[in-house]
C-alpha cells in the first residue's frame, strides 16, 4: 500500500498563523476559508476554524478532535456536511483554549439534531447531543469561567477523564486518549488513532513557532518534551524515514515522526539551555541577553507571529524557576 508524503502539497493548503489563543474574546482578522485534507485511513484535518479540527469518519458517524473558534462554528459545520452526512457522535477537546473549544455549543446541537433522525424541531433533549470529552481540567476552567469566557453548560465536556489515558473504540479502530500533566495546559489532550495511524496533538505540537506554554492554564516546559517523547515513542516512519504515522498539529501542517524529532531535538537543546541559565542563578534577562534561541529563530519566530522568542523564553524560564 502506498503512502504519500502530505506535507509539499499540504504546506501551502493548511500554513495557518497560531490563533491568539489567550485571547477571550477573539475576533478572526479576515473571514475564514476552511478546507479539509484527507490524513490517512478514516481520519480527516479541516483548516481555517482556529486550531487545526481532525475528523473521524466511519460507520459509527463522526468523532471529531476541537471545534475551533465560535465564530466559524457554522462555517465548520458546513465543511463537516462535506464530508459526511452520517451523526456527530463525539468531539474531544485538547484543551480550553477558545480556538479549540469555540465551538462546542454548535457541535453538540448539530450532533443532537442528527442522532435523532426524525427530530421534527424538539432537540431540547441534552441526552442526545454529541458527547464531548476532554481532560478533567478541561471541565473545571470551563465551568468556573466567568465573563466573556463563560460558555453554557451544554459546551463543556460530558464526558471527561483524570487518569493518563482513556480508551474508546469507534468506527472500527481503537483511540488512545491521552494527558501527559502539565504541558500545554494542564488538561491537555492527545488522540491516537491506532488502526489509522494519525496522531492529533492539539497545541502540544505546533508547527508554526516555538512551544506554546500558558503559564497561567497550569503548562510547563517538561510537560510539552513529554508528550513530544511520548507521541515519538508511538509513532512508526515508513521507508526512508518519511511518513508512515501522521501528526495532526494544533496549528500549522500535517507532519511525520522525523519532523517531530527533529522538533523535539530543537526543544529539548533550548530547555536545556535556559535550564543552565536558572542553575546558574541568572536573571530572566540576563538568559535573553544570553540570546539562547538565536540559531532557531529564523524557523521558529516568525515576524508577526503570535507566540514569540521573547515570550518562549520567559514561559520556559518561570517554568524551570517555579517552585515545586
Ligand atoms: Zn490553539
Ligand atoms: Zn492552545
Amino acid at each position: 500500500m502506498k503512502i504519500r508524503r502530505a506535507i509539499p502539497f499540504v504546506a501551502a493548503a493548511i500554513a495557518i498563523g497560531t490563533a491568539a489563543f489567550f485571547a477571550a474574546a477573539q475576533t478572526p482578522q479576515a473571514p475564514a476559508e476552511l478546507h479539509t485534507l484527507h490524513v490517512q485511513g478514516n481520519v480527516y484535518v479541516i483548516v481555517g476554524a482556529g486550531g487545526n479540527v481532525t475528523a473521524q469518519v466511519g460507520d459509527d458517524g463522526i468523532l471529531l478532535v476541537d471545534s475551533g473558534l465560535a465564530a466559524n462554528a457554522d462555517k465548520l459545520l458546513a465543511e463537516i456536511r462535506k464530508l459526511s452526512k452520517a451523526p456527530i457522535r463525539y468531539l474531544i477537546n485538547t484543551h480550553i483554549h477558545p480556538d479549540h473549544v469555540g465551538g462546542n455549543e454548535k457541535i453538540f446541537a448539530a450532533g443532537a439534531t442528527i442522532t435523532g433522525g426524525n427530530v421534527t424541531g424538539d432537540i431540547g433533549d441534552a441526552g442526545v447531543g454529541a458527547t464531548i470529552i476532554a481532560h478533567e481540567a478541561v471541565l473545571t476552567r470551563m465551568s468556573a469561567a466567568k465573563g466573556e469566557q463563560a460558555s453554557p453548560a451544554r459546551a463543556w465536556p460530558s464526558d471527561t477523564y483524570f487518569t493518563k489515558e482513556k480508551k474508546m473504540f469507534v468506527n472500527g479502530e481503537a483511540l488512545q486518549i491521552m494527558h501527559v500533566g502539565a504541558a500545554h495546559t494542564d488538561g491537555d489532550s492527545m488522540v491516537f488513532f491506532r488502526r489509522s495511524d494519525v496522531i492529533s496533538m492539539g497545541d502540544l505540537y505546533v508547527t508554526t513557532s516555538y512551544p506554546i506554554i500558558d503559564l497561567a492554564r497550569g503548562g510547563n516546559i517538561q510537560g510539552i518534551l513529554e508528550a513530544l517523547n511520548r507521541a515519538i515513542d508511538i509513532s512508526v516512519p515508513a521507508e526512508k524515514q518519511e511518513g508512515g504515522t501522521y501528526i495532526i498539529p494544533g496549528h500549522g501542517r500535517v507532519a511525520d515522526q522525523a519532523d517531530l524529532v527533529e522538533y523535539r531535538d530543537m526543544v529539548t537543546i533550548m530547555r536545556d539551555r535556559i535550564q543552565d541559565g536558572v542553575k546558574k542563578g541568572l536573571t530572566l534577562e540576563q538568559v535573553k541577553a544570553a540570546q539562547p534561541t538565536l540559531d532557531y529563530d529564523g524557523v521558529y519566530n516568525k515576524p508577526g507571529s503570535f507566540w514569540t522568542a521573547d515570550q518562549f523564553i520567559d514561559a520556559v524560564y518561570k517554568s524551570l524557576s517555579a517552585k515545586k
